[in-house]
């Protein structure tokens, strides 16, 4: 057992490859000066003894194998460049191993050989050539301690037995002290390369390790999608070659559309598994040089060697996929994804500029087009534009002394009464001048300052409560943001508190597609303010996707029917989609305020379809509060008109009171 290990290691087969790999380099590095060492020695002792032994002995012999070393030499020389993988390393060491003992074999009968001519002194020589040479070979060979260790043998046994049997005390002192040199030399090599293989052994593990954190880095743990660092450096290199070369690049990104409330709902077991199916979906999506990741969360990205055809038809698989339902236990789950892609064009900066333009698509999908694919186009470019100034105008801005706050009044047509008034931001900056609150609030949304712009436009609505008459409510609107944000929604009560204002008198305003977008948090929310003594309205009602029994679950006072609806008064089909709308309101007990009103007829249709409280240009555009408390007083002045509308036209107000804010 303990012999056929031993031929495996000198025969290098159950070597490590990065072993045989280190041992090779070192080889190749001192191999050939040991055969320039055997060269020389062979010169010399072929002089020396030039003219006392044969030509033969003297020339021939000693040329072919000075020839011999030499081209080994030169060998190993030309192919000190030349890459080899650890096979090809083994085989040439082998070789090397098997030359080296034929080389042996030669020089010591030769040597040897050489000895019967001569006097002393060429003996002597003879004795320092094989003890140096033998010498030179172990610490040439030392990092090949099986060549080293043949050469050894082959050199030292026959010199041995041939020194011990001339019977010479001094070819005897010799030849015993050269073999426990020889012995003492080897012993030493076998050391070092102990140490030698336990060092390249423990860097192989270090780099196998360092290779595989490398690895880790790179992907994502859940789902061993490619990461986010790995998707943003494929990227990069993608981006510059696309650059240099010519060649079509296109970067998608993929939003699941439901997953938060899966998660939500079913817990993060469930949503863990529901990722992996969905990463398992995505890698059967393929398109040429296509690198798919998860950026985290429930968003993946793609970057593709391909052109806007290609990236669409990527994509539209990739929400074709996604759009099926999970199978995820005993469950059926539907979440659906939306994604927006950008292609590189000239004018494409680098490559984050193409991200964020992937990315604003996205939003712009998610918003008005879900589980759609929609490309970037010339068309985002200026609103991209009118974004970024917008969102740096807002961080440099002074928004304290530039951020007001405008009432609109909701007025109650039986009473004649304006019940609340909607507080709606209003920011001149003077870099800009006016900007719409669509904007820069979708802006504060994207670039994190929502929770600030937030609490200090809540603190200056409520420095206007005292201001209003005592049974009017203030009805302040809440952003995705806020009501998806624990932080958030701590300030604000605590700021609630501190104002001194009876929360009974507030009313927050919600939309519906910033309750779905996280309803368990919305909820909790809702029902904090809820707690506090406010109320509750969904605001914008009906331009979402849910079903008002699915947002009946939460405690919402009133609902605001957003005013795309209120064009409807003309046709049939639109008064009895009104109809029934404020229908359900009522039968869920919700207040139900039509938004948006502008025109009498209007009003008018909409209180025969028993509609009572009305916001909109017909009763008052938002104004300041100073502009507010002349309104509120010629009201006073003028109560029959009031009840009326702003134009007097004549209305019903003895109508069935149906409902009432
Ligand atoms: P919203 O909450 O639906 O507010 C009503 C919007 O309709 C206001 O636009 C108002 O001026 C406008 N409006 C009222 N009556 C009529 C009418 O008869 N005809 C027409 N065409 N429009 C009418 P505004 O002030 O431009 O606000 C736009 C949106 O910006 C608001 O829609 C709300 O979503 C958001 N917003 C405004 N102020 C704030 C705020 O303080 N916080 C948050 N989070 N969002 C706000
Ligand atoms: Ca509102
Ligand atoms: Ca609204």
């Amino acid at each position: 057992m303990r012999i056929r290990k031993l031929a495996a290691w000198f025969r290098l087969h159950d070597a490590d490859s990065d072993l045989v790999m280190a041992q090779f380099e070192e080889l190749r590095r001192q191999v050939p000066l040991l055969y320039a060492l055997l060269a020389v020695n062979a010169v010399a002792v072929a002089y020396t003894h030039f003219g006392y032994a044969p030509i033969w002995m003297t020339i021939l012999v000693p040329g072919t194998l000075v020839i011999a070393s030499i081209a080994r030499l030169v060998v190993w020389i030309v192919r000190r460049r030349r890459r080899w993988d650890a096979d090809h390393a083994r085989r040439e060491m082998r070789k090397t191993h098997i030359l080296a003992a034929i080389l042996a074999v030669a020089y010591v009968a030769w040597a040897l050989a050489l000895n019967a001519y001569g006097g002393a002194d060429e003996h002597a020589h003879v004795a320092i050539f094989i003890a140096v040479t033998v010498i030179g070979c172990i610490l040439c060979l030392t990092n090949f301690p099986q060549a080293a260790l043949s050469v050894t043998f082959i050199v030292t046994i026959p010199y041995l037995a041939y020194y011990l049997s001339v019977g010479n005390v001094v070819y005897t002192a010799v030849g015993l002290n050269m073999s426990l040199v020889t012995a003492v030399m080897v012993q030493v090599m076998l050391n070092n390369f102990a140490g030698f293989r336990q060092l390249v052994i423990s860097k192989g593990v270090t780099d196998r390790l360092s290779r595989e954190n490398l690895r880790m880095a790179h992907t994502d743990a859940l789902t061993a999608l490619p990461n986010r660092r790995n998707f943003f450096e494929a990227l990069r290199a993608g981006f510059a070659k696309a650059r240099e070369d010519g060649s079509p690049f296109a970067v998608g990104i993929i939003d699941l559309d439901h997953f938060k409330a899966v998660n939500d709902s079913y817990g993060h077991l469930i949503g863990d598994r529901l990722l992996e199916a969905v990463a398992e979906r995505l890698r059967q999506v393929s398109g040429p040089e296509l690198t798919m990741a998860r950026l985290g969360g429930d968003e993946f990205a793609f970057v593709v060697g391909g052109d806007e055809a290609i990236a669409c038809s990527l994509a539209g698989d990739a929400c074709a996929s996604l759009a099926e339902p999970f199978e995820i236990g005993n469950l059926s789950l539907l979440i659906g994804a939306s994604c927006g892609v950008a292609v590189l064009t000239d004018d494409v900066a680098d490559a984050h500029d193409m991200f964020d333009r992937a990315d604003y698509v996205l939003y712009s999908s998610k918003a008005s087009n879900r589980g759609q694919v929609t490309v970037y186009s010339c068309a985002h470019a200026s609103k991209i534009h009118t974004a970024r100034q917008l969102e740096m105008a807002m961080s440099s801005a002074d928004l304290e002394a530039e951020m007001s706050i405008c009432l609109q009044p909701i007025v109650n047509t039986v009473t004649g009464e304006a019940t609340a008034v909607e507080a709606l931001a209003r920011w001149h900056s003077p870099v800009l001048g006016h900007v719409p609150p669509d904007s820069f609030i979708a802006v504060a949304e994207r670039s994190g300052q929502m929770h600030d712009l937030t609490l200090l436009l809540l603190r200056k609505a409520l420095a206007l409560v005292d201001r209003l008459p005592e049974t009017m409510r203030l009805s302040f609107n809440l952003s995705a943001h806020d009501i998806t944000s624990a932080p958030t929604m701590v300030s604000l009560v605590a700021l609630v508190r501190r104002s001194g204002v009876d929360p009974a008198r507030l009313i927050f305003e919600v939309t519906e597609t910033a309750v779905i977008r996280d309803f368990k948090t919305a909820e909790s929310s809702i029902r904090l303010l809820r707690s506090l003594g406010s109320h509750i309205a969904l605001d914008d009602f009906g331009t979402g996707y849910s079903s008002l029994s699915y947002l009946h679950r939460l405690p919402i006072d009133r609902v605001k029917i957003d005013r795309s609806f209120m064009p409807g008064y003309e046709t049939e089909a639109g008064r009895n989609l009104l109809g029934s709308i404020l229908a359900l309101c009522l039968s869920m007990k919700l207040n139900c305020v039509a938004e948006g009103v502008e025109e009498a007829d209007q009003v008018s249709t909409l209180r025969d379809l028993g509609y009572v409280n009305f916001q909109g240009y017909f009763y008052a555009r938002p104004m300041t509060i100073d502009a507010l408390e002349v309104w509120l007083e010629k009201r006073e002045a003028a109560p029959a008109r009031a009840a009326e509308g702003s134009d007097g036209t004549a209305k019903d107000a003895g109508r069935s009171f149906r409902s009432s804010v």
